[in-house]
This record gives structure tokens, C-alpha cells and sequence, in this order.
């Protein structure tokens, strides 16, 4: 091996840290992070490959106890940070490949991966691996966007069309579909009847805001039940008050609390990986999406370590 690492070994934009100083190996990982570096799936500003190199520098902030779950969730799930995978950025069926055959590894080991985006087509390459494992799953989408694009510049691949993508190939169960936080203007109706028409559950933030969070989680928990299901957030249903440091961002979503409470609140899921992404840095003047991203990262992994107590008992 010969240093610096050539790209065609490493990606330059690969980050070399770990999420709150994790070991990238260790007997029994019940979940691992592991960054999902792509971001020329983006229609507007690049930049979400530099996500996971952010989440965990805001992730040195972090302390390793959760008071609200009274859970050590990365020690209860002895977690691991497997790294960034070395995504090819001109081609993003390859970058697929890679991401579904690592995320496959991790799942068929009983771990439950945490990728940290990135832009938001990487998730199709992770829903793929899912429903080979586990046949078709349920899915929670907390996003601005539907992301149900057919296609753009004539593509069909790329950021806007993952879960269009996803129902195609029949990797999540459409009734067992929730995109929660829509909003913002749109090309024309369709952009949000599609995935109406798929068969998803779309509640707008509009809808979430009328409703409130425990109606909707509770029906959420009602149609899902114990369902393998998948958690997908794009950092843009954060209001960029919030979370300024993102691709597309639309005013009007929830504060930060209120996405930690939501989130919280989704105990009772029988979750088999998460993600987050579209976190980019070069618009995140002071870190404060970044530390968002990583706190949020830190629930996931109290609701795993909450769920491991529950099964043991
Ligand atoms: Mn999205
Ligand atoms: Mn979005």
C-alpha cells in the first residue's frame, strides 16, 4: 500500500473519523454506522458527500448517555463504525452495488446499519438490500419531498425518485409507506399525488401540525405493527432555521425539539436500519445541521438499545 491512499484504493472524500470514536469492529455489533458518500444524485447543490465527515465531527460533542430512555445506546448495542464506503461519484449504479452488498453483510449479521448520507438516492440502494433480506419492508420517510419523481433530465435515477424507485421494484410495502413532513411549493399537483397513487401514506406538515405527533405516530404504529421497517430522514424536514445546511430546503417544518421528540416517540417499531442524509456541510455555517444530524443519529441508537432491553427481558 502506498500513502496518501490513491483514489482508486480510497475516494479523497472519504472520511477517516468515527462516529463519537467508535472501534470499527467488536463481537456482538447489534448497529453500525457507515457513510454513504454520494451526492452526484443531486439536482440542485452538491455537497452531501461531505455529510458523514461532518456528522461525526459534530458527533465529538455528543455524551454517551440518553436521560430520556435511560439507555447507553452505542455501549447496549455494542456499535461500530464501519466507515465510508468508497462510493464512485460519476457512476451511480456501481455506487449502488457497493452500498447494497455492505449493507447485505451487515443485515444477514444481525446488525442494523445507520447510513449517514449523502444524498437521498443512496437509500434505494439500501431498501434493495433490505428487501432481500427481509422481502419487502415498511418504511417511515420524514422529508420536505416525496421523492417520488419519475425522473429528471430524463433519468430515473437520482435523488428525487427513490421510493418511485423503490415501489417498482417492490422492495417496500406501499400501504406500510409513511412520508411525513411534505410541504413546499411544486411543479404541478402530480409531484405529491404520485405517491398517492403508488399507494403511500403522504401526511403533510400541514397534517402533522393539525393532527399532532402522537396521533400520527399512533397510526403509523397501527398500520406497521411489527413490520421490518426502515427509517429514512432527509435533514430537510427540519425547518432551515434549523438545519440550514442541506441541498433543497423548504421553510415552514419542525424545530429541532420537536423533530427529537417526534423521533423519540418511535419506540415499538421493529426498525432494521435508518439513515440520514442530505446533511451538506459547505452550506452549515455553524455546525448546527451537522449536530442535529449526529444527535438524531444518537436516538436511532436509543431506540435499538431500547428495543434490545425489551427483547431480553
Ligand atoms: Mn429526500
Ligand atoms: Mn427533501
Amino acid at each position: 500500500m502506498q500513502y496518501p491512499l490513491s483514489p482508486d484504493v480510497k475516494p479523497e472524500f472519504c472520511s477517516l473519523g468515527s462516529f463519537m470514536r467508535l472501534p470499527s469492529s467488536r463481537e456482538g455489533a447489534r448497529l453500525a454506522i457507515l457513510g454513504m458518500p454520494f451526492d452526484t444524485g443531486a439536482s440542485y447543490r452538491v455537497g452531501a458527500r461531505f455529510g458523514p465527515q461532518a456528522i461525526r465531527q459534530a458527533s465529538m460533542l455528543l455524551f454517551p448517555y440518553n436521560p430520556v430512555y435511560k439507555v447507553y445506546p452505542f455501549e447496549e448495542t455494542r456499535a461500530i463504525d464501519v466507515g465510508d464506503l468508497s462510493v464512485i461519484p460519476h457512476n451511480i449504479h456501481r455506487s449502488y452495488d457497493i452500498i447494497s452488498g455492505q449493507v447485505e453483510e451487515l443485515l444477514r449479521a444481525g446488525t442494523v446499519p445507520v447510513g449517514l448520507g449523502g444524498d437521498h438516492s443512496v437509500t434505494l440502494a439500501t431498501l434493495r438490500a433490505a428487501a432481500k433480506v427481509y422481502g419487502p419492508v415498511a418504511l417511515i420517510h420524514f422529508d420536505s419531498h416525496t421523492d417520488t419523481w419519475d425522473t429528471y433530465y430524463g433519468e430515473k435515477y437520482w435523488h428525487g425518485s427513490p421510493f418511485i424507485r423503490a415501489y417498482e421494484e417492490k422492495l417496500v410495502i406501499p400501504e406500510k409507506v409513511f412520508q411525513v413532513g411534505i410541504r413546499g411549493t411544486l411543479n404541478h399537483p402530480g409531484d405529491v399525488d404520485a405517491s398517492v397513487d403508488l399507494g403511500f401514506q403522504v401526511i403533510t406538515m400541514r397534517e402533522l401540525r393539525r393532527r399532532g405527533m402522537e396521533d400520527v405516530v399512533a397510526e403509523m404504529r397501527r398500520t406497521i405493527g411489527d413490520t421490518p421497517c426502515f427509517l429514512s430522514f432527509d435533514i430537510d424536514f427540519v425547518d432551515p432555521a434549523f438545519a440550514p445546511g442541506t441541498g433543497t430546503p423548504e421553510v415552514g417544518g419542525y424545530s429541532s425539539f420537536e423533530t427529537l421528540e417526534l423521533i423519540r416517540m418511535l419506540t415499538d417499531f421493529n426498525f432494521v436500519g435508518f439513515d440520514m442524509v442530505e446533511v451538506l456541510p459547505n452550506h452549515d455555517p455553524a455546525q448546527v445541521t451537522a449536530l442535529l444530524a449526529a444527535t438524531l443519529v444518537h436516538e436511532y441508537a436509543s431506540l435499538v438499545a431500547v428495543r434490545l432491553r425489551t427483547a431480553e427481558r
